[in-house]
């Protein structure tokens, strides 16, 4: 399996394979960075094509994750890990112990939380076997379900951007929103409060009209989203939503969403930038999820409860960041996903070099 050839590979500090007979356990635990604290980033549960493809993302999301810690302000550093197989089939309490005993091998060197495929009652056979795993429910330092948190950074970054590029308040603001699930719904909820004229869509029709109803939302097809007359378009499904084939369509002034990597290409992210959109980068604008699981781990390790004002001001910082990205993007004329990326390799550089010293 070439893994320092993978083009995902970018100077991870390690990555880690572990399998175990009895339970079918086959993962990856790749850590990117821990220049900044241990490495923390979701486990994955996913039926990858085949071992290479599992490695990849591994890699991808850990280095993904040091960003997004960094840019949140986090003493944390970037992982992720992979459980290779379907979350609807396979899973079962032994799996998920084992999957403990391999992140406890690691001695604190990466914690774990919830990702695609991977529930608080999964995560709470993790605990069985090892401390180092957050986003568990019913202690007292348990950070609960990160969504709320999540749809409360997008509902603040987004009326950022409004306020820049609109020069006005959020009443009256036409948003459109790709997919209303656990954080584009609290979204819906938030911009309806506001005052904003909203169109949604999900995959999942019956439960788009559930926000619908009490949002008030005008109900669209899922193709039909990138079409509408819109200030705003927030991508809160799966990612790739921002290609330049839909970018030819997306009418909006403004990309503001939760949904993880958004942009299908790079050139997608400089086409939007030519086009004189203002575009939040997902990572900076969804980092309130990685927050609360950040507070979790930081009174699991102090011994005291959930800190909620402690999320609260990282929160505010982390909006005080995406408007200075939003700054810096139309003095040195460059898209604000590269910004971004330059803010937090300086944060991972700085850290390693006080480390050194
Ligand atoms: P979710 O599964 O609750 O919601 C996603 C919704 O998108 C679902 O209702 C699904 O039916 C819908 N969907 C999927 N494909 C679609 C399509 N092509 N068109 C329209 N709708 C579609 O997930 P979530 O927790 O709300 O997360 C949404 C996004 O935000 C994901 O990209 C996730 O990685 C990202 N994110 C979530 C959090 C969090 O705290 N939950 C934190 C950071 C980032």
């Amino acid at each position: 399996m070439p893994l320092f050839q993978s083009p995902a590979f970018e100077g991870h500090e390690g990555v880690h394979a572990f399998f175990d007979e009895a339970s079918g356990l086959k993962a990856i635990i790749a850590v990117h960075s821990t220049v900044r604290g241990p490495a923390a980033g979701g486990v994955r549960m996913w039926a990858y094509e085949n071992d290479q493809a599992a490695l990849d993302d591994a890699l991808r999301l850990s280095r993904a994750m040091s960003y997004k810690n960094a840019v949140a302000d986090l003493e944390l550093g970037g992982g992720k890990s992979v459980i290779i197989g379907d979350s609807r089939t396979q899973k079962t309490p032994a799996l998920f112990e084992a999957f403990g005993e391999a992140v406890e091998q690691l001695g604190g060197r990466y914690w774990a939380a919830e990702d695609v495929g991977v529930s608080p009652a999964d995560l709470a056979h993790t605990r069985r076997r090892t401390r180092y795993v957050a986003g568990l429910e019913g202690h007292d330092a348990a950070s609960g379900d990160p969504s709320p948190v999540t749809a409360e950074g997008v509902f603040r970054g987004l009326q950022l951007c409004v306020r820049r590029a609109l020069g006005r308040e959020l009443d009256g603001v036409r948003v459109a929103i790709q997919g209303v699930g656990n954080v584009g719904g609290a979204l819906a909820d938030k911009l309806a409060a506001a005052g904003a004229v909203l169109t949604i869509t999900d995959a999942n029709m019956t439960h788009a009209e559930q926000v619908a109803d009490r949002t008030g939302a005008e109900l669209v097809a899922p193709g039909a989203i990138f079409d509408t007359d819109c200030d705003v378009f927030a991508p809160c499904a799966l990612g790739g939503a921002i290609s330049i084939e839909t970018l030819a369509r997306i009418r909006a002034r403004i990309i503001a969403g939760g949904a993880n990597n958004q942009l299908a290409s790079a050139e997608a992210g400089q086409a939007l930038y030519e086009k004189g959109l203002i575009y939040a980068p997902d990572y900076v604008i969804n980092g309130g999820g990685i927050i609360n699981v950040a507070a979790e781990i930081r009174a699991l390790e102090l011994g005291e409860a959930f800190d909620r004002a402690w999320v609260d001001a990282k929160l505010a910082r982390l909006t005080e960041t995406l408007g200075e990205i939003l700054q810096r993007s139309i003095d040195e004329h460059r898209p604000t996903h590269l910004i971004a990326n330059q803010v937090a390799k300086a944060r991972l550089t700085r850290a390693g070099a006080k480390a050194a010293a």
